[in-house]
């Protein structure tokens, strides 16, 4: 396995009136070529903040990066200067979010926003650029996309919208692709066609994604493997298929639980788990999980369980699993 993207011990911090924030407090992962890999969490996990901090785009202040690496490539992406990484962000790691009408600016035509990304990264000219533009929007399955492409954003629906940005992200052949919640506005159907879409290009360019989540029901059917986030750590990270059929940290099994079965197309939230996310302004030295966890014990309420790492790569942070080290 060719590691592309390693993080390590990464810290991300915020300074609040309230006191500081620890959105992401020592979180590490490695991500594969071409692997899809989800990361799910609660809302205030620091899933989202992780990813921002991989590209930088932390605001500061409030926010910084206080600890910890980003190796891509081998190379350190919080030790780049600003010229470096935006020749990375974009072209090598390229990002899409929920909404689409955000990033796509609604006074231009799409062929002027497609072929601008285009010329810009891969210093092509205009006729080039736009039947590049033209075969992206094939690709993604826009229809008719040689009429499509003068349109502006408004005269497509959400799915396509988003479809048009999928075209936008790929275009730059980038290595890695971070998806933010991508299809949370959408409806269901659209959904499983956007997370298809994306499963089928990442498999087909060789494109790893990091598909970041707040519903495990999004992940199961596209990702190779998982990581589950809690108030800024990872705690479990496992294949898809061990995620799902052998979870080992309480707070993963309490997920996979209320995860809606998929003969009933609703979209219900992810946490029937009782008890509320921890406050992350005052962490205490203890797992934060415990006073939700019916296996806890008294050293859970005192110290932080250690990072396990099994020879597989997977990794959980429990103290039932400490004999496993
Ligand atoms: Fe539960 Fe203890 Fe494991 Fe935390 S460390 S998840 S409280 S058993
Ligand atoms: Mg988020």
């Amino acid at each position: 396995n060719d590691v592309i993207l390693e993080v390590k011990n990464l810290h991300t911090y915020f300074n609040t009136d309230a006191g500081v924030v620890k959105a992401v407090n020592g979180v590490n992962y490695n991500l594969n070529k071409g692997e899809v890999l989800g990361i799910v969490g609660e809302s205030g996990s620091g899933k989202s903040v992780t990813s921002l901090s991989i590209m930088s785009l932390i605001p500061s202040p409030p926010g910084k990066i206080v600890d910890g690496e980003v190796l891509f490539n081998g190379k350190n992406l919080l030790k780049m200067s600003d010229r470096e990484l935006r020749s990375i962000r974009g072209d090598k790691i390229a990002m899409i979010f929920q909404d689409p009408m955000t990033s796509l600016n609604p006074f231009l035509r799409i062929s002027t926003q497609l072929m601008e990304t285009i010329e810009l990264h891969q210093k092509l000219n205009k006729e080039d650029a736009r039947a590049k533009a033209i075969e992206m929007l094939t690709l993604v399955g826009i229809p008719s996309p040689e009429q499509r492409i003068n349109n502006y954003p408004h005269q497509f629906s959400g799915g396509m919208r988003q479809r048009v940005m999928i075209a936008m992200a790929l275009s730059c052949n980038p290595e890695v692709l971070i998806a933010d919640e991508p299809t949370t506005a959408l409806d269901v159907t659209i959904q499983a066609q956007i997370l298809d879409l994306i499963k089928d290009l990442s498999k087909r360019l060789n494109t790893a994604v990091i598909m970041i989540t707040h519903d495990l029901g999004v992940v199961a059917g596209m990702c190779d493997s998982v990581c589950v986030m809690y108030a800024g750590k990872v705690v479990e990270k496992a294949s898809n298929d061990d995620i799902f059929n052998n979870p080992k940290h309480p707070y993963t099994e309490g997920l996979i639980k209320s995860v809606p079965r998929l003969d009933k197309a609703t979209s219900q939230k992810l946490y029937s788990i009782e008890g509320q996310p921890p406050n992350v302004i005052d962490l205490p030295e203890c797992c934060p999980f415990h006073p939700r966890c019916d296996k806890a014990m008294d050293k859970c309420r005192n110290t932080y369980p250690p990072e396990v790492n099994y020879e597989n790569g997977r990794q959980v942070r429990c103290w039932l699993y400490e004999g496993d080290k």
